[in-house]
């Protein structure tokens, strides 16, 4: 297999931080992206031992001068960007709709999908000059939600800003065949820092998706970095414009 530079947007912390640690076991390099330098530092730390090289750029995904200067340093540290992965993402306060604060839908909006197209923007502009590389230039892979598919009560405008996310998908998969694919996972329930830390609200999530999941079990970040492991790979050559549920049939119920 060929080891691949694959950059990971808010890999500090939960489901980025998984991913970053099972393709490091697979012997991929990383470059690991966050807002806040001690977990990206000790992401890194739990990636010493599996002989990869790692990178870390701390910044925020809605700013664009950022992302631009980011994409190119990559390139010019290491020459090429086989596959970005676009995770970073808020929630916010579940709030409901009619209710939410304007500055909380913008932040909402600009991290989770505008920092989605920032990245894939910048990223896809110099995959499209990898030439070397066959038969794919690069992979762009989104991190959606079920909330893209379904609806979900108190967190309208983060289900608004993952079903965005689901058309990008779509959108820049037409337009940037046949040499880059782009793909979206959409996850269903896991228990990360991206969930309110009361642990009665966490309870309340775990009985909630055992009994709604046709598998009877919530999610692990593990799962979600075992789809994560197979769109990196050459066995997924084949895809563009998917966005693959990861939610244990919680959506067919
Ligand atoms: P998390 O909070 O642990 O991870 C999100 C990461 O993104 C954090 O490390 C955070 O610092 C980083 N981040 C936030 N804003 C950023 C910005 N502006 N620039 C750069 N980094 C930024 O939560 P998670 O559950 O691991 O979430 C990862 C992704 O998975 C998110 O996009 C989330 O919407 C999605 N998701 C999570 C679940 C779940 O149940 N946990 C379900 C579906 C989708």
């Amino acid at each position: 297999m060929e080891f691949k530079n694959i950059l990971i947007t808010g890999s500090g912390t939960g489901l980025g931080r998984a991913m970053a640690i099972r393709l490091a076991k697979e012997g991929h390099n990383l470059i690991l992206n966050g807002r806040t330098e001690s977990k990206l530092i000790e992401t890194k730390e739990m990636l010493e031992g599996f002989g990869v090289r790692v990178l870390i750029k701390v910044g925020d995904v809605s700013d664009s001068n950022f992302v631009e200067t980011m994409i190119s340093e990559i390139v010019d540290e290491w020459g090429l960007l086989h596959i970005a992965i676009n995770n970073a993402g808020i929630s916010g306060t579940p709030t409901p709709i009619i209710d939410i604060s304007e500055e909380d839908v913008q932040k909402i909006m600009d991290i989770n999908f505008k920092g989605a197209w920032l990245v894939s923007k910048f990223a896809a502009q110099i995959m499209k000059k990898q030439r070397k590389l066959k038969p794919l230039r690069g992979k762009i892979i989104n991190v959606s939600s079920m909330a893209g598919k379904e609806p979900m009560l108190l967190l309208g405008i983060y289900a608004c800003s993952k079903a965005a996310i689901i058309m990008l998908t779509k959108s820049m998969a037409k337009e940037l065949a046949p040499n880059i694919t782009v793909n979206a996972i959409c996850p269903g329930y896991h228990i990360t820092p991206i969930c309110n830390d009361d642990p009665n609200f966490i309870q309340n999530i775990i009985d909630n998706s055992t009994m709604k999941s046709l598998l009877k079990r919530i999610g692990t970040a593990e799962d979600v970095a075992g789809l994560i492991s197979f769109l990196v790979s050459d066995d997924s050559n084949y895809m563009t414009g998917e966005n693959v549920s990861i939610d244990g049939g919680v959506v067919l119920q």
